[in-house]
This record gives structure tokens, sequence and C-alpha cells, in this order.
């Protein structure tokens, strides 16, 4: 099966980009899976089939620019989530 949610992307990027603005409390990476697992647990899915998918996410961008889905206000929800109980072994070591 070669389906793809491009929603995937979308949060990869904006997470990537917009890193230095969440304060995170930690950014390892199974802190930023969390977050990542999150956000899209609370995004619409966009599957698509085709493997070039450029113009699709670029679609999905642009739709978040108009603020139907604000991706950005939920990867932010998930950052705080995610920090408030960080699951890695950086705060679970006792
Ligand atoms: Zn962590």
């Amino acid at each position: 099966m070669a389906v793809k949610n491009v929603m995937e992307i979308v949060v990869s990027d904006v997470l990537r980009d917009s890193k230095k603005q969440l304060n995170l409390v930690c950014d390892c990476e199974r802190c930023m899976d969390d977050i990542f697992a999150d956000a899209l647990n609370n995004l619409p899915p966009r599957y698509i089939v085709n493997p070039d998918h450029q113009p699709y996410v670029r679609a999905v961008h642009e739709t978040d620019r108009d603020g139907a889905i604000n991706v950005l206000r939920v990867v932010t929800q998930a950052a705080t989530l995610v920090g408030k109980q960080p699951r890695c072994n950086h705060f679970n070591k006792n």
C-alpha cells in the first residue's frame, strides 16, 4: 500500500520550523515523537496515493495559513501536554 498521510509531512515541517518558539521542556527524540503523534491525533488526516505529494503538502500549508486548520496551534498544544509529563528517560530515572 502506497498511502501517505500528508499531514505527517506538514506537522513535521511545522515542528521543525517552530521548535524554538515552542519552549520545549525536553527536545529528545522520544518527546518530539510524542508531540508529533499527539498533534497528528488532533488533526484531520489527508491521505494521498501518489508518492509525488509536494503539491498536496503545499495545499495543506496554504489551508493552514487561511486558518481552516491551525497546525501550529495543535502542535503548540501537543508540546504543552508532553512538556507537562515527559515520558522519556531524562525525566523518569528514579
Ligand atoms: Zn525528552
